[in-house]
């Protein structure tokens, strides 16, 4: 902590892999003699930049750039940008520690980063974001490149700003690099599924953790918090497995429709029109939308925490098991706090955390590289299938790791284990560098 003072998200995040490690040390001692505890927390390279943007106005305004280039040695740095007020150097690294383990465990060979900025996009227009994006890769495209790090999206960061930031990329360098960004329109070298990918990989993810426990999706009913990429997608695929999805949100209130959220208007409101979700109880009046609403206290059998982190507290937790909860996927990065996990785990239902179930993201973004390698672009069906395959395979790894480490059912540290020893391992045999 004295070595990197007011990181309190990056401090919770070391933490939590932290405290899974001992066994693996015990097994595995070279690690120690290594350092590798001491490496794998200090990023090989961190960018802070000034990213200055001028409003339709004409008005200057100054927002900071980051991007933390974390571990490169299963890859080259992956992990997305994200734009929102929040953000500082201890979202950023946060965000970058934990996307280093969620690659190592998609099996693909992806190192981790994480970049983004405090600008806000809510209510810019599109030439403000145009020149904001401009502005920010006028200074980042100097770091990328597709064996180097390779950005994609996050909150506040989608398919218009990868647009700006790719033809931008492609300005100054005059090089058609498609893999240097993922997320790309499929017109441009966009993968099929990318968008679905995360909400669709986090509910394959509680799909197989029910099948461990002999039950399934058919008939649940969900809460799915945030109404963005995330959310959309995760509504999409509970809904084709026959759940049914009462409650979604975005940061000023909640949505309760007890007989199932229409996921047409909700894309027409978010993804289309850049609306805010108050405005679908004005086509449901069976529909209620409470200001500053708990979407936590709203009773359900499965959780999908698809908004941010920090989210659910111990408190929601506790709300959230005493309701009939039986399984919480993570869709979102680091969605619960420490006693909220410990929460799940001591009430031992299904918890999938947001390194193992939400890295379908990530995952796909890996295939749109493969696809760009190899100048080519596959089907729907094709690259969704090997996004399940990939799910399940993380499922598997993570709950065989846990049952070897004696803590049969415990995604949390199935998934560190997995993923720091693939990591470990890799950083032994490169040397000290
Ligand atoms: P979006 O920007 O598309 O959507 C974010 C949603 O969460 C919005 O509804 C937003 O509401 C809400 N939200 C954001 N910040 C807060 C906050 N502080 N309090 C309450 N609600 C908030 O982002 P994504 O859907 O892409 O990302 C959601 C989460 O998923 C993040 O944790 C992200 O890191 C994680 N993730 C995303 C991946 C991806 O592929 N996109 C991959 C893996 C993880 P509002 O509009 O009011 O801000």
């Amino acid at each position: 902590k004295a070595r990197n003072p007011g990181e309190n998200e990056f401090h919770q995040a070391v933490k939590e892999v932290l405290e899974s490690l001992g066994p693996v040390l015990v097994k595995y001692p070279e690690f120690s003699h290594h350092k590798i505890i001491e490496r794998i927390c200090e990023p090989e390279r961190q960018i802070i930049f000034r990213v200055p943007w001028q409003d339709d106005k004409g008005a200057v305004h100054i927002n900071r750039g980051f991007r933390v280039e974390f571990n490169s040695a299963i890859g080259p740095y992956k992990g997305g940008l994200r734009f929102h007020p929040s953000v500082y150097l201890g979202i950023i690294k946060f965000l970058g520690f934990e996307q280093l383990f969620k690659n190592a465990l998609t099996g693909m060979p992806i190192g981790g980063g994480k970049g983004g900025s405090d600008f806000d996009p809510k209510g810019k227009s599109d030439n403000e974001i145009m020149r904001f994006c401009q502005s920010f890769m006028t200074e980042l495209y100097r770091h990328l490149g597709e064996y180097t790090d390779v950005p994609a999206g996050d909150i506040g960061v989608g398919g218009r700003e990868l647009g700006f930031l790719f033809g931008q990329y492609k300005r100054i360098t005059n090089r058609y690099e498609s893999a240097v960004l993922t997320g790309k329109g499929i017109g441009w070298g966009g993968s099929l599924v990318r968008t679905e990918a995360t909400g669709y990989g986090a509910v394959y993810f509680v799909r197989e953790m029910l099948k461990v426990r002999k039950d399934s999706l058919e008939g649940k009913t969900c809460v799915v918090s945030g109404s963005g990429n995330v959310a959309i997608y995760t509504i999409e695929k509970l809904n084709q497995l026959g759940a049914k999805v009462v409650a979604c949100s975005d940061s000023n209130g909640i949505i309760v429709h007890e007989k199932g959220i229409d996921l047409d208007l909700v894309k027409k409101l978010k993804e289309v029109e850049r609306r805010r979700i108050a405005d679908y109880a004005t086509y449901h009046k069976d529909a209620k939308y409470i200001a500053g609403g708990n979407i936590w206290e709203v009773p359900c059998q499965v959780a999908m925490p698809s908004a941010t982190q920090n989210e659910i507290n111990g408190k929601d937790a506790k709300t959230l098991v005493k309701n009939g909860c039986i399984a919480v996927g993570e869709g979102a990065n680091m969605p619960t706090t420490p006693d909220g996990v410990k929460v799940f785990l001591d009430a031992k239902i299904a918890y999938g955390p947001g390194k193992a179930a939400n890295a379908g993201g990530v995952a796909t973004s890996a295939l749109e590289m493969q696809q760009n390698a190899s100048r080519d672009s596959w089907n729907f069906e094709f690259t969704e299938k090997k996004l399940d395959e990939i799910m399940t395979n993380i499922h598997t790894a993570t709950y065989e790791t846990a049952e070897e480490f004696g803590a049969s059912g415990n995604y949390v540290i199935g998934a560190n284990i997995t993923s720091f020893i693939k990591v470990a391992n890799a950083m032994v045999a490169l040397g000290l560098i």
